[in-house]
């Protein structure tokens, strides 16, 4: 903090999120805040990040202290621990100062007071490279908790409940233990004999529906669109669709796509990429094939008359990529990779024949006398450099490895040298 000039532009973010100039009043602030909440409250449908600013604003900005460091430093210093206690309070606990715990439930229900986020669930969905460039619908059947409609998710018949006889009603169980004459250790559990939610239902007032438990299972079936250019490892959300329980914010079903590898294409974001073998007659006289796309179109590709590919070649058409994620219409690029494979060998005559129509070879005369003073050398086929390299690495990592290690004598690394 110490030495940095206070940036101007940090302090206005608060009064921008209430709505109010910079000379506000204590009340206008209020007013301001109220006004913005009820509009924004999550159990209205309202923004659940935007009911956080807002609290965060108002908590700021309606605590003299804090809004002094505010107005001089920024949000910041708020954060840096100059207003003593960086972390900002529950957006629900603020909300419900202003009006009690009661507002927001439909039939004085619970909804009001804070409540905790049930767990979000993530399927993984195996898609095609098809699926993702044609766009598909699936049908997937999951089964779930739902609150049981019988007892409304009270558990009982009478909608009583009584306070568990084991944890009185807490929730939680402390234990005593002596460890020694003057000591005594003190540890909290959730209650085991009602999980922990304080509350035990009488076994004869317990709901036939879902034995006491609550919430009952369900089969649902949903529809997953997967929409054209579409990712690999985007996800597909249905809010509040996972398994429901008593006082709880249901969470979400996440589905994350899983693209499988293609056998002919790879996608490298809006491109496609395939992959094609020409024979060397093709690749020097002219070749032309057909390439099934993945909407099975059938696309013919063809060299231009004269035109001569090399090994290792790239060639791309336009907009026969993928298609782009919400706007279908437009595609990236189809790329073709071309290899061109050469015969092994030629028999003489067949070199005559080349030579007679190919470009002459380069004429670097050699006199036998040069090649006498020259040394014989033997060539061989290195089939995979990458992988010869590689080894070379890993080898001399070794070496320098048990260099290091000092080893007396030194027969280990001659030894070593001869793998
Ligand atoms: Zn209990
Ligand atoms: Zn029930």
């Amino acid at each position: 903090m110490f030495g940095r000039a206070p940036k101007k532009s940090d302090n206005t973010k608060y009064y921008e999120i209430l709505g109010v100039p910079k000379s506000a009043s204590q009340d206008d602030l209020k007013k301001a805040y109220r006004k913005a909440a009820i509009k924004n409250h999550p159990d209205k449908g309202g923004d659940p990040e935007k009911f956080k600013e807002l609290a965060q604003a108002y908590e700021v900005l309606s605590d003299p202290e804090k809004r002094e460091i505010y107005d001089q430093y920024g949000e910041d210093a708020l954060k840096e621990g100059m207003g003593g206690g960086g972390s900002h309070a529950d957006p629900f606990d603020i909300f419900s100062s202003f009006f009690g715990p009661s507002f927001g439930g439909g039939g004085g229900s619970s909804r009001g007071r804070r409540q905790r986020r049930g767990e979000d669930v993530v399927h993984s969905l195996k898609v095609s490279l098809e699926d993702l460039y044609n766009g598909i619908s699936k049908k997937l059947s999951l089964s779930r908790n739902v609150i049981c409609s019988k007892c409304k998710g009270k558990g009982s018949k009478s909608g009583a409940s009584m306070r568990c006889p084991g944890c009185q009603g807490s929730g939680m169980k402390v234990t005593i233990r002596q460890l020694g004459p003057s000591m005594i250790q003190q540890m909290q559990q959730p209650c085991s004999e009602c999980k922990g939610t304080g509350e035990s239902i009488n076994e004869k007032d317990r709901c036939p529906g879902c034995k006491g438990e609550k919430v009952v299972q369900e089969k649902k079936v949903l529809e997953v669109h997967v929409e054209k250019g579409m990712q690999h490892s985007q996800k597909i959300t249905f809010p509040g669709e996972a398994d429901e329980a008593p006082d709880t914010v249901t969470g979400d079903i996440v589905f994350v796509l899983q693209q499988k590898d293609h056998s002919k294409f790879k996608r490298k974001g809006e491109d496609l990429f395939y992959e094609h073998t020409l024979s060397l007659t093709e690749a020097l006289c002219g070749f032309q094939f057909v390439l099934t796309h993945l909407d099975n179109r059938q696309l013919l590709i063809k060299s231009n008359p004269g035109e001569v590919v090399k090994p290792d070649q790239f060639k791309a058409i336009n907009d026969e990529g993928m298609p782009i994620y919400q706007r279908p219409f437009m595609k990236g690029k189809l790329y073709i990779h071309f290899t061109v494979e050469f015969p092994d060998s030629l028999a003489p005559e067949q070199c005559k024949a080349l030579e007679s129509v190919l470009p002459p070879k380069p004429s670097s005369k050699l006199t036998d006398m040069e090649i006498d003073e020259c040394e014989e050398t033997t060539m061989h086929d290195v089939n995979n450099i990458e992988e010869e390299m590689r080894r070379k690495q890993a080898h001399a990592a070794q070496e320098a490895y048990e260099e290091d290690d000092e080893m007396p004598g030194g027969a280990q690394r001659v030894q070593c040298a001869q793998q």
